[in-house]
């Protein structure tokens, strides 16, 4: 008997034709006494969908609000599934987040999986259903809906992985694996037949939006290898797991990441004393905003002063707003410039450190390519710089060039 969790993203239930293709594939690869638990996305941009139909109300982000709109995505996903599998002869059930027993931190659309009860999941495959679980979403302790942040269908899936102990975590979705770079982007992008967690979390933090980076970070807790693989063909995909498997070459550079989703937000004349970067940061750590890279500089001209830059995701820009305008004037800050229109390329492979000459080629790669960077951060697996959206997919090709066409 297996026990297995699959997850399948919104391109693969984008129609009712998808879900019951879905619908045979399951059936078709499950031995008598297998358990299955289907973890579903909204359909096709769905999501999307309901994030601009917020828009058409407001521009302010009503966290409770929100989450309650755009759970019910997922929503209408498991309960045609859950039919679809009726209709197809097998016993099905369908359950939200919060049925599934999903406990979340109260961080409305970034909400952080606490705990899972999983004894409703439990009982119900052992009665012989599939279970249909609603991905991205959870309830909080006092019974408010939340949701997991984009992509998160794929932590639900892991996390309940881990939480029934499952044998194998997959991931069904529209390309066949994890590519050294997005293939969208790069059509000369090669498939990995395994990556580490490690590095797999770091191309995920830096942009590869193929997996959310906490489905891994979860996966790594657990110790669950996950199968990224294609919902449209057979071909075995790519395993996410603690090690190499096999005897893989040494790569130094393992993959290539980029987001568009990035805004820079640069405050002047914050004064140059003790406690003014805690208040900041402290106020952005309260409204659940992630600060990304920073850099704080002191004017040469007015040592008074400094200028502090800093990035965030795109979609926290209009909070980022809001919370640096109520502290404005309380901190003396001269001005607060944002610009939406950044984005980040980085190297990700965990062969790089101790190799300086890294950072100097991908410099050299922007440099000929007529590209400035903004901001370098570097951590040990990973060298990231900052510029302006309309170079990013350009620099990812060149680099990826660079680093994967020789060998
Ligand atoms: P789903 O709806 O199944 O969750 P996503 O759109 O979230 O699918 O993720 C799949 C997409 O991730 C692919 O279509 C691809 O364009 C993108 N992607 C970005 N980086 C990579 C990468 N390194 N390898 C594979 N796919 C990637
Ligand atoms: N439907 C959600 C999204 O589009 C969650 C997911 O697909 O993983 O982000
Ligand atoms: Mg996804």
């Amino acid at each position: 008997m297996a026990l297995i969790v699959k997850k399948f993203g919104g391109s693969s239930v984008a129609t009712p034709d998808k879900m019951q293709s879905i619908v045979q594939r399951v059936l078709k690869g499950m031995k008598e006494d297998d358990q299955v638990v289907l973890v579903v996305s909204a359909m096709g941009d769905t999501t999307d969908e309901l994030v601009s139909l917020a828009r058409q109300v407001t521009s302010k982000p009503y966290g409770r609000e929100m989450d309650m709109l755009l759970s019910t995505g997922e929503q209408i996903s498991i309960a045609l599934m859950a039919m679809a599998f009726a209709e197809a002869g097998h016993k099905a059930v369908s359950f939200t987040g919060a049925q599934a027993g999903i406990v979340t931190s109260k961080a409305y659309n970034k909400g952080r999986i606490l705990e899972i009860n999983a004894e409703r999941v439990k009982e119900a495959l052992q009665e012989g259903n599939i279970v249909i679980v609603a991905g991205f979403q959870g309830m909080t302790d006092d019974g408010d809906i939340t949701t997991l942040g984009r992509g998160g269908s794929d932590t639900t899936a892991v996390a309940v992985a881990g939480a029934i102990n499952a044998d194998a975590c997959e991931i069904y979705t529209d390309v066949d694996g994890i590519y050294t770079s997005d293939p969208r982007v790069v059509p000369e992008a090669r498939k990995m037949e395994e990556i580490t967690y490690g590095e797999m979390l770091e191309m995920a933090k830096l942009g590869a939006g193929v997996m959310q980076p906490r489905a891994v970070e979860m996966g790594s807790r657990f110790n669950v290898p996950i199968h990224v693989r294609s919902t449209f063909s057979e071909i075995k995909g790519t395993m996410i797991q603690e090690g190499y498997s096999m005897e893989v070459k040494q790569y130094l550079i393992r993959g290539v990441a980029e987001d568009k989703n990035v805004a820079k937000v640069t405050i002047l004349g914050v004064p140059n004393k003790p406690g003014y970067a805690y208040r900041i940061f402290a106020e952005l750590a309260d409204h659940n905003i992630d600060v990304d890279m920073i850099v704080q500089s002191v004017r040469v001209a007015n040592e008074g002063v400094t200028d502090i830059t800093f990035t965030v995701s795109r979609d926290d820009s209009a909070l980022v707003r809001d919370v640096l305008a109520e502290i404005r004037d309380e901190l003396s800050i001269e001005d607060i410039l944002i610009d939406e229109r950044m984005g980040k390329v980085s190297v990700v492979g965990a062969g790089m450190a101790g190799h300086p000459g890294i950072a100097a080629s991908m410099f050299g790669i922007m440099s000929d390519n007529g590209i400035n960077i903004e901001i370098i951060s570097t951590s040990e697996i990973s060298i990231t710089c900052l510029i302006g959206e309309e170079s990013v997919d350009k620099a990812v090709r060149a680099i990826h060039a660079h680093f994967f066409d020789k060998d």
